[in-house]
């Protein structure tokens, strides 16, 4: 953390009531460029009185944003989509600087995020309530989808522009006003969105941005107008954000750690399979909250283990904005000594090293945190390797012999985000699909992340709370289900009498 008294540097503004404005903390820390450790931006950690002018210009603008008609805040959406379509390139390249995967990769994670804005548009079907005519004489019951008030966002460092897309376009085209709160590792492309969504004509105090760290956060989750928070990020942050916004009576989705596997078939397409698997486990350099780090490979699948090497072994390691890279560097000198961290235990803990990723040098990138593909076999349960979310280029390797062994093996992992299945039965198929207990499955997809007309359904240790982001889930997460059950008496009926006991309808 750096104290500094004038800032010099690009810095990540707050968005107060309509107003980028600079933050007068004192506490300030570097944006970092992965590749190159150069520093490239500055981000503040607000100050108290800051999150509180943020949250309170959120609950004034809720008075009149929850009366405006649902087609004029579709209509923002609509322009919101166009304009990061427009703009998808240039964030691209702020985001692979300040997070150093591919520039594809980046164009992919604003493309994700941009297809729940596109979702956002159809917000007139999705919030319709229901109703029912005639449940008792003269009555009817209907519902209504009210927005919640003020919601808040915290998100993670691994997708700056998905990830804050998931939350604050469903949760303010609902009706609800919103403070979000980016990573403080890579705040810069998720402020190039909120800055175009502010140009889409989102009103002053509606959306509202501010940064800092378990401080900042802390005081959203207990902050008594904020009515729900949003979270995505690490088992033990979404954990403690779940327990505090909980006890604070608010409505809490935490989205959280993973350990994927996928389960490989003898009779899959051999290719086909062994493509996807290097793809899905060292892809964004493992950091992925649905990336592979678990294969099983059932029967004599164990044979294609050295073709899978083989394939790792060509992917290119380098800076993410260079020309045909594949694995770009992890976010951090920290999260890269974590990863080394976890493939030495590996090595100590008896499991075998096919493909040692752990040395390796990138010319004219050699300050960047770059960890090469690397794979493991003879892997077992009881290893960190296997328990602990690696959130690096890392794919773990175990054999049994039946679908069965696969099932209960997966089954009997913690978490709960995704799951491969790859084979070219369909019996295997609704077997595995219907007895795998995992949120979200891919049969011959390696990464099943639904599209945002679904919801994201990570599910046990992966997630806390009951509704998803994106997608309907969103639209419940985000709304109260008001019921009316409503008489109107026709002048000819009857007054009858007083009734004392429970209506037999
Ligand atoms: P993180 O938990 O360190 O940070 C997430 C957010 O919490 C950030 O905004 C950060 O500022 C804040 N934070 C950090 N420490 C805090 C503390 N002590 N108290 C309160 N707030 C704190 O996560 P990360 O490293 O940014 O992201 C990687 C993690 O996110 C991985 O575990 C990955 O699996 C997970 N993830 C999950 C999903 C999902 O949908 N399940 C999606 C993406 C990432």
């Amino acid at each position: 953390m750096n104290t500094v008294s004038k800032i010099q540097l690009s810095t990540a503004k707050l968005l107060i009531n309509g107003e980028f404005v600079e933050s007068k903390t004192q506490q300030w820390q570097d944006i970092v460029n992965p590749a190159t450790q150069e520093v490239i931006g500055l981000v503040p950690f607000a100050t108290p009185e800051e999150v509180q002018s943020a949250i309170a210009s959120a609950k004034a603008a809720f008075a009149s944003w929850r009366e405006t008609p649902i087609q004029a805040r579709m209509r923002i959406m609509l322009k919101l989509q166009e304009l990061i379509r427009a703009n998808a390139k240039k964030i691209a390249q702020v985001l692979t600087a300040e997070q150093g995967k591919t520039l594809a990769d980046a164009e992919g994670d604003i493309q994700r995020g941009l297809e729940v804005v596109e979702h956002a548009c159809s917000i007139g079907t999705l919030q319709m309530g229901e109703y029912t005519e005639g449940v008792a004489r003269g009555v009817d019951t209907y519902t209504l989808q009210q927005p919640l008030g003020v919601c808040a966002g915290i998100t993670p460092f691994n997708f700056p522009a998905m990830i804050p897309l998931w939350m604050f376009p469903m949760a303010i085209v609902c009706g609800n006003t919103f403070v979000l709160k980016p990573s403080e590792q890579d705040p810069l492309s998720t402020m190039m969105l909120v800055e175009l969504a502010i140009e889409a004509g989102i009103p002053a105090g509606v959306l509202n941005v501010v940064h800092g760290g378990k401080e900042v956060v802390d005081a959203l989750c207990t902050h008594q107008d904020i009515k729900a928070i949003s979270f995505v990020g690490s088992t033990a942050v979404g954990t403690h954000v779940y327990n505090l916004a909980g006890q604070h009576g608010k409505r809490v989705q935490s989205m959280m750690g993973a350990k994927n596997h996928v389960v490989v078939m003898p009779d899959a397409n051999k290719e086909q399979t062994l493509n996807a698997m290097v793809g899905a486990a060292f892809g964004a350099a493992g950091q992925r909250c649905m990336a592979l780090s678990v294969a099983v490979m059932v029967g004599d699948s164990k044979h294609w283990i050295n073709e899978l090497v083989t394939k790792a072994k060509t992917l290119s390691v380098n800076a993410g904005h260079e020309p045909n890279t594949d694995i770009g560097p992890v976010i951090s000198p920290r999260a890269k000594a974590r990863v080394i961290d976890l493939i030495n235990s590996g090595v100590e803990q008896g499991a075998e090293l096919l493909l040692d990723g752990r040395d390796i040098q990138v010319k004219g990138y050699e300050n960047g945190n770059f960890v090469g593909a690397t794979v493991f076999s003879n892997v077992t349960t009881d290893m960190r390797i296997y328990k602990e979310e690696i959130f690096g280029p890392v794919l773990t390797i175990l054999c049994v012999e039946t679908l069965d062994e696969a099932i209960e093996l997966v089954n009997a992992n913690p978490f709960g985000n995704g799951v491969g299945l790859f084979t070219q039965s369909g019996a295997v198929a609704r077997t595995f699909q219907n007895r795998i207990d995992i949120g979200q499955v891919g049969i011959n997809i390696p990464i099943p992340v639904p599209v945002p007309f679904f919801s994201f359904t990570g599910s046990r240790g992966s997630k806390l709370g009951d509704l998803g982001p994106y997608g309907k889930q969103a639209v419940q997460f985000y709304t109260q289900t008001k019921t009316i059950t409503s008489r109107w008496f026709e002048d000819s009926q009857e007054a009858g009498e007083v009734n004392t006991t429970i209506s037999l309808r």
